[in-house]
């Protein structure tokens, strides 16, 4: 076994992907998750910017055209097994990005994130609450230890 396998099996490695929204949710999942008030590093999940180390990826944002593509493409480049949380009201259906009748606008936005990549955990909330996003990380987890 290589050390990066090695590594991998023993770390949950997240990787937090930006599409479009407020950054609301990004802020509660880095500055709040990762500091030393929640400090999930003691649990052995680290934050990665490198779909080649990650295993979680945390989607925010309503994914807008411009972001489809990329998004796609980091989805690909994570090795299996993987699984995605759709964290927040605006990647779970748009949240306030919706127009009025309910319907994303179709000219702006591709998502919502299940749209283009499969998810295995939703966290709701305008911005996520750190606890909700841990707990998605860990309802994702057997995904992740089935497959290992
Ligand atoms: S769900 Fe709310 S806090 Fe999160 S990105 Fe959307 S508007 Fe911002």
């Amino acid at each position: 076994m290589s050390l990066k396998s090695y590594s991998r099996a023993r770390a949950v490695h997240v990787m937090l992907v930006y599409t479009g929204g407020c950054n609301g949710c990004d802020i509660e999942i880095v500055n709040s998750i990762f500091s030393p008030k929640y400090d999930a590093e003691q649990y052995k999940i680290f934050l990665t910017w490198n779909p080649r180390e990650a295993d979680v990826l945390v989607v925010t944002g309503p994914v807008t055209k411009h972001n489809e593509k990329p998004l796609k493409a980091i989805y690909d480049a994570i090795p299996e097994p993987k699984a995605v949380i759709a964290a927040g009201a605006c990647a779970l259906m748009g949240g306030v990005y919706k127009n009025i009748h309910g319907d994303i606008p179709s000219e702006e936005i591709a998502g919502p994130v299940d749209k283009i990549i499969p998810v295995a955990a939703k966290v709701p909330g305008c911005a996520v609450r750190p606890e909700d996003v841990l707990a998605g990380a860990v309802a994702a987890l057997p995904l992740l230890l089935e497959a290992k």
